[in-house]
């Protein structure tokens, strides 16, 4: 089984309903991508999102979900009512929520499985940082997040897996072709250990400062099945480099 090809874009804690205009714009200048398009605008602007691109290619996402269906949790939000409000993906366990909010792979773990509750496909987010590469540790690191983010009964249509250096992520440092290779090759390797057929067919996206500019030689690196972009993917033009991108990688 190949990994279908995903560029997905995390708008973070950006976007009011004026920005609604950037992903019309990127709906009517990409009508049939080649590939899947998936943009995660704030909670507050899924529904709205929804509305505005309908019957186009782009599907809209959240950021993260609540690993219970609802109750008493003041300011979060669960998988079923991202899904209600129009969202068919979910980011889980991004390097801001696991340093910001303290989150782990046993937290990652549980929201998996919520999203699969509320039929959304759960993105999740590992990655070393700066110091973990300088000590050398980085495949441990990664591989242990994959094992303990991720749960069993993983399969191509539910999860994706977005390998996130931290220390390339909003900086405009990007790790070598030959260092996203080795975690890449590394991950499907324990993917398909794991979930065996299905594992070959979970999308890996590399995500961490992609642009126009070095989305072609990144999506030409093996097990790159796309990328789950940050600031590049605020603006129609600069995300719509990227699908193009993505398009043209064999
Ligand atoms: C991200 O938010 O997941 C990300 C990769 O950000 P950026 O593309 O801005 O580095």
């Amino acid at each position: 089984m190949t990994a279908r090809k995903l560029a997905a874009g995390n708008w973070k804690m950006n976007g009011l309903a004026a920005d609604l205009a950037e992903v019309e714009a990127l709906a009517k200048a990409h009508p049939s991508p080649a590939v899947d398009v998936l943009i995660c605008p704030p909670a507050t602007l899924i529904a709205p999102m929804c509305t505005r691109i309908a019957g186009s290619a782009i599907a809209v996402g959240g950021q993260d979900c609540h690993a219970v269906e609802k109750g008493a949790h003041t300011g979060d939000i669960s998988a079923q009512m991202l899904a209600d409000a129009g969202a068919t993906n979910v980011i889980l366990g991004h390097s801001e929520r696991r340093t910001d909010h303290y989150e782990t792979d046993a937290s990652v773990r549980l929201k998996t499985q919520a999203a699969w509750s509320a039929d959304l496909v759960a993105i999740v987010c590992i990655g070393e940082t700066l110091g973990e590469r300088e000590d050398g540790e980085t495949l441990d690191i990664v591989g242990g997040q994959l094992a303990g983010s991720l749960p069993d009964g993983c399969t191509a249509a539910n999860t994706v897996v977005a390998y996130e250096p931290v220390w390339a992520i909003g900086t405009g440092k990007v790790p070598t072709l030959d260092q996203i290779a080795e975690v890449h090759d590394f991950l499907r390797a324990r993917l398909e250990e794991r979930f065996g057929a299905e594992g070959a067919g979970i999308p890996l996206l590399y995500g961490g400062s992609v642009k126009p500019s070095n989305a072609d030689e990144i999506f030409g690196v093996s097990n790159v099945d796309g990328a789950l972009v940050g600031g590049a993917s605020l603006k129609a033009a600069d995300f719509g480099g990227i699908i193009e991108a993505l398009e043209r990688a064999e």
